[in-house]
């Protein structure tokens, strides 16, 4: 189980043997690989973390005042402008997008559950539909932003 034992026990928790942390490139840092795979459509795991009342850089949002602060597993998913995973904030789940093969990193859309980021960043996705920089629903996209500043102060 990737979860601490207080967030209490699920069948669809995600599993340690399903799954590893592996170093991307120092742009992006880690990410969350997945060891099995996955078709379109079919349920990746059940989410769990902390709810808080603010956004964290591992955190999503799950109601208008609410986000759910996951450092365990979502926090590892990379961003993605064309994704293979989606998160249902509702009922907390992380579903497959596309086929994913085992060794594939685990991708959401960073601004598909945001009005607003946690911090902008340019993307480095290499998909042909890539935004550029990635900003939440609501907020105003800045040019000019340096990677430096991005990834300066290491998240917690
Ligand atoms: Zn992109």
């Amino acid at each position: 189980m990737l979860y601490p034992p207080e967030y209490g026990q699920d069948p669809l928790y995600p599993q340690a043997k399903d799954f590893k942390i592996e170093y991307k490139n120092h742009v992006v840092g880690s990410g969350m690989v997945t060891l099995k795979r996955f078709k379109k459509g079919e349920i990746i795991a059940k989410l769990a973390g902390d709810v808080v009342t603010s956004i964290r850089p591992h955190s999503f949002r799950i109601s208008k005042k609410k986000h759910l602060n996951d450092k365990y597993f979502i926090g590892y998913f990379i961003h993605s402008c064309v994704p293979n995973t989606a998160i249902n904030t509702k009922e907390l789940i992380a579903t497959a997008l596309t086929d994913i093969e085992p060794g594939s990193y685990i991708s959401i859309d960073y601004s598909a559950t945001e009005d607003y980021l946690f911090r902008q960043f340019k993307c480095n996705c290499g998909n042909k539909k890539c935004r550029g920089v990635i900003a939440g629903k609501k907020e105003t996209k800045r040019s000019g932003l340096s990677l430096m500043s991005y990834y300066e102060d290491d998240f917690c």
